[in-house]
């Protein structure tokens, strides 16, 4: 990976826009987020929200939010709220783009009175059963229904009594007529209208006839004249039916749709329809699980949308489907928050230890840095007293060689306060060591000793009697399989669901941690990077883990280069 390259690349989706503004095909750039508001967005959607925000931003232009509301049975205001605050937390801006495809139900109905009117379309009595076998396949053409001929006179009273509610649900369709022998599915009659006796989440119950995803698309583009609509590439074989309707009803405007492909990431399910299924099951806690891939469960669980920017910028836009590898992700997110983050110390697997030459009723305060590189982000106090707990994996009984931590007879560097060594170690019935015992040298305040003697383990460590005990989250991959979606061997993606995605601790934390708010991220020293959740309460924090600091990416990164 080369190193962040701020200028962006003229993927070619940038090239095709360069190409007609220098052409004089348009003068600006209009683009849109088009999400349907049946679930909460996912970090594809953001793949999409930086492509179509970002351009926007680029070329000055912009970019409306529009909701894709054409199906009200799943449909749901807070949806409609959350991805609002997800796309603003983004750091984009509609302005006063909000738009609903709902709010253009009317002339919607207009565009197809007029392909009535024009010969283009007809009412189909034929049932849902027949249109599909009628439709044909991929090697054989469809059939033509018997109801295709109707007159125009007949067609639009028909249509009238849809959306008067006079006819039943599933009794018709509206539907193009097109050709029912191309060798493009999209285009053998496709419907355009559908009769559905729901309530919508907007228009209540103004409609019981509802527009089909491909009749609203491309008319929607048209009345806000987008430039340029940009979608994944499942809908390849829908721009022919984009364009079709387009040179039927001839709008002002004619946006053009143009294909990418859509992220897809390792270890990770990317599909509303999925994740709301993990919602409604209770295999996570809800949308914004700090495990789920969501705009909202990785704000929670410590990811800033900066991080999330520089990864969609490092994945770029190509039009090949692939796979991104999560690790990259998580590199992000380190990345970011190494720079931004400041250092604490928390211990989130105890093991106490007595220092026996330290005065028992002694306290002092250690002022240390939030960030060694970094002297803005200023200082706080970190008390330290005769018992300390350390990290367990600190210790061992028995030191391999490159082992500089603390072992009987070894002396380490306990973070800004003084060296300690080890002396022994208390046990309790079952053998297991549950304190160490240690001095302190006096005169080695600060954390370093004035007769020039080196230690080479440093650790973290926190003030027994000062600690906030906390609830630690940790978090792994929500899956454990490369690719859940992957149903070749008969397995659904739930089966792969990680059983340890989650493990709580209870944490010791400096006394500081107990005082800053919601969504403060920071490094536990040596631990990762952390996130305090809303969950936890005065007495009991919550951190949820954002990250570890081990990195595999710049790993794979080398096997990568070394490879070729
Ligand atoms: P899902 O597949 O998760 O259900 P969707 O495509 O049904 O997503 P929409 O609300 O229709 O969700 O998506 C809004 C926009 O986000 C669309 O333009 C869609 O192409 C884009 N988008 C959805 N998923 C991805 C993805 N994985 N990568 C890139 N863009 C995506
Ligand atoms: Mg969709």
């Amino acid at each position: 990976m080369s190193e962040t390259n701020t200028a962006p690349t003229r993927d070619f989706i940038r090239q095709i826009i360069d190409a007609d503004l220098a052409g004089g095909k348009h003068t600006g750039v209009v683009t849109r987020f088009p999400p349907e508001p049946n679930g909460y967005l996912h970090i594809g959607h953001a793949k999409s929200i930086c492509l179509n925000f970002g351009l926007a931003k680029e070329y000055g232009g912009r970019c409306h939010l529009r909701f894709d509301d054409t199906n009200p049975t799943k449909e749901e205001t807070e949806y409609v709220e959350s991805i609002q605050g997800d796309v603003r937390w983004m750091g984009f801006d509609w302005g006063e783009h909000l738009h609903y495809a709902s709010d253009y139900f009317e002339q919607l109905h207009d565009f197809a009175v007029e392909l009535i009117r024009q010969g283009k379309a007809y009412v189909d009595h034929q049932s849902a059963e027949e249109i599909r076998a009628n439709r044909g396949t991929l090697t054989e053409p469809g059939k033509n229904s018997p109801y295709r001929d109707r007159s125009v006179e007949e067609n639009l009273e028909l249509f009238a009594r849809m959306r008067a509610g006079e006819l039943a649900e599933g009794e018709c369709v509206l539907r193009a007529k097109i050709d029912m022998a191309s060798p493009n599915v999209v285009l053998r009659d496709p419907t355009l209208y559908r009769i559905r006796k729901v309530s919508h989440h907007r228009t209540g119950d103004a409609w019981c006839i509802y527009p089909m995803y491909d009749f609203t698309h491309c008319l929607s583009d048209a009345i806000e004249c987008v430039t340029h609509s940009i979608c994944t590439l499942e809908f390849e074989n829908n721009r022919a039916l984009y364009d079709w309707v387009l040179d039927q009803i001839k709008p002002a405007c004619r946006p053009r749709q143009y294909e990418f492909a859509r992220l897809n990431m390792t270890y990770t399910v990317l599909s509303k329809r999925r994740l709301i299924q993990l919602v409604k099951e209770g295999h996570v806690s809800g949308w914004d699980d700090p495990r789920m891939p969501t705009i909202s469960g990785m704000r929670r669980r410590g990811v800033t949308p900066e991080a999330l920017r520089t990864f969609c910028e490092r994945i770029g836009v190509a039009k090949a489907d692939n796979m991104v590898d999560v690790a990259l992700l998580e590199f992000c997110i380190r990345e970011d928050l190494n720079a931004r983050a400041p250092r604490v110390m928390g211990v989130i697997n105890p093991l106490k230890v007595t220092i026996e030459n330290y005065p028992e009723d002694r306290v002092e305060e250690f002022e240390m840095p939030l960030h060694p590189e970094d002297e803005s982000m200023g200082t706080r106090k970190v008390p330290f007293s005769r018992t300390l707990w350390v990290e367990r994996d600190d210790f061992r009984e028995e030191a391999p060689k490159k082992f500089h931590r603390l072992y009987p007879g070894n002396e380490v560097r306990l973070r800004y306060a003084y060296y300690v060594t080890c002396k022994d170690v208390v046990r309790n019935a079952d053998g297991e060591v549950v304190e160490l015992i240690c001095t302190y040298d006096p005169a080695s305040r600060g954390g370093w000793s004035e007769d020039g003697r080196k230690v080479k383990g440093t650790l973290h460590w926190v003030s027994a009697e000062h600690a906030v005990a906390a609830e630690a989250r940790l978090y792994d991959r929500l899956f454990t399989k490369e690719n859940p979606m992957d149903t070749r061997d008969g397995s659904d993606f739930k089966d792969h669901i990680n059983p340890d995605s989650l493990q709580v601790r209870t944490a010791y934390l400096e006394p500081y941690l107990g005082t800053v708010a919601d969504g403060y991220v920071c490094q536990f020293e040596r631990l990762g990077y952390f996130c305090k959740d809303r969950d936890g309460t005065p007495e009991k924090p919550v951190f949820n883990r954002t990250v570890t600091l081990r990195d595999s990416w710049a790993r794979i990164e080398r096997q990568t280069d070394a490879k070729g």
